[in-house]
């Protein structure tokens, strides 16, 4: 047995020592990336995951999350969620507790999680709200407000909103999705994704951190591997299963995560932006890609003291 691992994409490092804790003490790979995703969730300078996520195009903010396991492939998601702030917690609930469903997505997912006793919050931060008018009244475009009936108004109104996320590229630095992937003591693994999307998105958006294969894919057998980045790509390309696939078929975790962003890279896309991949195997190998010179992932070990950084090799 390899002992227990945990690594995680940019920013994951706040949340990776609870996850070791956890895993340290026997614990299960599940309950680690949850509580590690949750630290992520619930820090309020981080603009990409949870509480304070950017918001969408009509400056509401909706969570995309999920978390696969292993040995069985069982797979728990929610789309699209508003108003509650641990989206990985209502997808462990999916996984858990409505095993007949796999994916949930916006009122659905909030009844359920209404049902499961989660508490709502209001996610959009005066940072976030700040940071979302900034760059809309920067843009010069107003998407504020809701317009219904189809006047002319309201198709001008859907254009310019479009316009707007095909023009606002994210900026620089570190910014997107949490991906956290474990594996503990028992040899049972689990990827985590956590995410408030590509921020101005087309409301009711849902990215590729909520679905099975694209942001994210676990199957002991190989590994697992999940996905940051332009989502629209890495449902195209089938990314985080690719990864996946590439290790199954003898390929080291960062050889898998190159070649499986090449293969993402060769699709048309008029709003391409960097897709980022991570990977570990059940014997305790790790490695990412990433499109840029610098981008690391973060780790931990049960000897570790503090999370290290390793960098990704680039495309
Ligand atoms: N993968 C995310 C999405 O498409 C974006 C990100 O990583 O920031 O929603």
């Amino acid at each position: 047995m390899p002992g227990a691992v945990i690594i995680g994409s940019e920013r994951s490092e706040i949340g990776l020592p609870a996850g070791m804790d956890i895993l340290r003490r026997g614990g299960s790979a599940l309950d680690a990336v949850e509580a590690a995703m949750r630290r992520c969730e619930d820090n309020p300078a981080d603009h990409y995951v949870g509480t304070a996520g950017l918001p969408n195009a009509q400056g509401v903010v909706e969570l995309d999350a999920s978390l696969m396991l292993g040995s069985g492939r069982q797979f728990g998601a929610v789309a699209a969620l508003r108003d509650y702030p641990n989206p990985i917690s209502v997808a462990r609930a999916v996984l858990e507790k409505l095993p007949q469903h796999s994916l949930l997505v916006g009122e659905g997912a909030a009844l359920f999680a209404k049902e499961c006793g989660f508490t709502t919050a209001d996610l959009l931060t005066d940072a976030s709200r700040e940071q979302w008018r900034k760059q809309v009244a920067d843009s010069r475009e107003a998407v504020e407000g809701e317009n219904t009936g189809a006047t002319e108004g309201d198709r001008r109104y859907r254009s310019s909103a479009l316009e707007l996320i095909r023009r606002l590229a994210p900026h620089d630095g570190p910014w997107g999705t949490i991906n956290i992937i474990a594996l503990d003591a028992s040899g049972e693994m689990c990827v985590g994704v956590s995410t408030s999307g590509f921020p101005y998105k087309y409301p009711g958006r849902v990215g590729d951190s909520a679905l099975p294969g694209a942001g994210n894919w676990c199957d002991l057998r190989a590994g697992g591997a999940a996905c940051t980045g332009r989502g629209e790509l890495s449902m195209r390309g089938g990314t985080a299963r690719t990864v996946v696939d590439l290790m199954a078929a003898g390929q080291d975790p960062a050889q898998a995560c190159r070649a499986a962003l090449a293969d993402a890279a060769t699709l048309p896309d008029d709003y391409r932006s960097e897709l980022r991949a991570l990977a570990l195997t059940p014997d305790g190998r790790h490695g990412g890609a990433a499109g840029q010179e610098g981008s690391v992932y973060a780790l931990m070990t049960e000897s570790s003291t503090e999370p290290e950084f390793r960098p990704r090799v680039v495309l």
